[in-house]
């Protein structure tokens, strides 16, 4: 079996890639999955918020362009990706508002709607919201959700109708390796052969590359998102991120909210890794988003789900050319792949067919590593958690 490009791995990230591949006429693409696409990564579990705010410009662009593609997309080809754009909120202290002015300065010059609220006039829009330790608060119209599992799905069927090859239960077992250059993957089916490999499987990921000889940084971590059920309807009006407690949340269409539970490390085998969430560690995030919302403390506890993403040290994605030929990865999505995975696949299709090559991915690659405590991401813009 010979392809040109192999995509390892159906979650939104491979899926995207796909898509914007076989967009190319003449590139023949194979995308294999272990399990049934979405798979269950990290795409399956997905809080699937939207935003464009971020505190460097190169993410932001990224998440911009993605907006753009989500809307384009769903108009032009009535793709349903689940986007609802009930608008999304940013919550800083007061320590970090001038952050949060530079980074909207940014949106503006994209010409993204964005508004900057102070405390007094956001609690006269959010009658519920509580805004003690506020300092100010960036509000994006567009912002909002989508469905991070019908996304996927969504690009992966558009990428067959556009003659992707797709092997389901498919496991990329072993890079193939010939001299010094990666020529394929051995799956639990075949041996198969292309060009190009494009790793986007997560953190599993690891077990792939643990036979190449350069050090691929990234860790995995345990996420997770727990519903809740209160009377009154419409306590969130849209998606929130509060950077003063480290929370989210955003109402689900069917009334119930989603909050995030508190992300923590993990370093046992991925593959025995629970999935199972605990009613301590949901009442937890219930509680700290009722001290943003407090009517949410009388809300019903509704279960939840867990699930993992991996992680890099700056917490930003590795996106380029592995220091091996033929070894393209897009991993380490860091809790924050769902949002960014459109352009991600635009911009890896238009560098691998050689059409263009995107100014902002030269931030992404494996080598900024070398100086850990350095990298593009890290600027003076952060806020506390985000
Ligand atoms: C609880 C939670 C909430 C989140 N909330 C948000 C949010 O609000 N907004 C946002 O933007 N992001 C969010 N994220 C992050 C986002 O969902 C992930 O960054 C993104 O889904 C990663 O996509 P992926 O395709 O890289 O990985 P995955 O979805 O994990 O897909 C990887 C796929 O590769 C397959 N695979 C693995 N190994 C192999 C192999 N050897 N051979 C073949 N197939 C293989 C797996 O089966 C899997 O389907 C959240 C994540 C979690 C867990």
């Amino acid at each position: 079996m010979n392809y040109d490009v192999i995509v390892v791995g159906g979650g939104i990230v491979g899926a995207s890639i796909a898509f914007y591949l076989t967009k190319t006429k003449g590139i023949n693409v194979l995308l294999c999955e272990k399990g049934k696409p979405p798979g269950d990564g990290a795409t399956s579990i997905s809080g699937g918020l939207i935003r464009v705010h971020h505190t460097n410009k190169a993410n932001q662009y990224l998440s911009f362009r993605s907006l753009q593609i989500y809307r384009e997309l769903m108009k032009n080809r009535k793709m349903d990706f689940g986007y609802n754009p009930i608008g999304f909120s940013l919550i800083v202290s007061p320590e970090y508002v001038k952050n949060l002015n530079n980074n909207v300065q940014y949106m503006n010059k994209l010409k993204l709607p964005t508004i900057i609220y102070s405390p007094q006039d956001y609690s006269l829009r959010e009658k519920f919201i509580n805004v003690e330790n506020i300092g100010a608060i960036s509000y994006e119209p567009l912002g909002g959700y989508g469905d991070p599992a019908k996304s996927s799905i969504t690009f992966l069927n558009e990428a067959l109708k556009q003659g992707l090859n797709l092997m389901e239960g498919t496991e990329a077992e072993k890079l193939l390796i010939k001299k010094d250059k990666v020529v394929g993957v051995k799956t639990n089916f075949a041996n198969i052969y292309s060009k190009q490999v494009i790793i986007a499987s997560n953190f599993w990921s690891k077990k792939l590359t643990k036979q190449l000889e350069f050090n691929i940084p990234l860790y995995t971590k345990r996420l997770g998102v727990v519903f809740a059920h209160t009377h009154n309807y419409n306590v969130l009006s849209h998606s929130y991120i509060d950077d003063t407690s480290d929370t989210y949340m955003r109402p689900l269409p069917d009334g119930r909210i989603l909050i995030g539970i508190k992300s923590s490390d993990c370093n046992t085998n991925i593959d025995h890794l629970s999935k199972k969430i605990h009613y301590n560690e949901a009442e937890e995030a219930l509680f700290r988003a009722s001290k943003r919302f407090p009517v949410l403390s009388k809300a019903k506890l509704l279960g939840g789900r867990i699930g993992f993403d991996s992680y890099t040290p700056d917490q930003y994605p590795i996106i380029g050319q592995s220091e091996i030929e033929g070894l393209y990865l897009s991993i380490g999505f860091s809790g924050g792949g769902y949002k960014i995975a459109p352009a991600v696949g635009e911009f890896i299709a238009e560098e691998i067919t050689g059409n263009k090559k995107t100014n902002e991915l030269k931030y992404y690659g494996l080598e900024r590593f070398k100086d850990y405590n350095n990298t593009y991401f890290q600027t003076s813009n952060m806020y506390k958690y985000m």
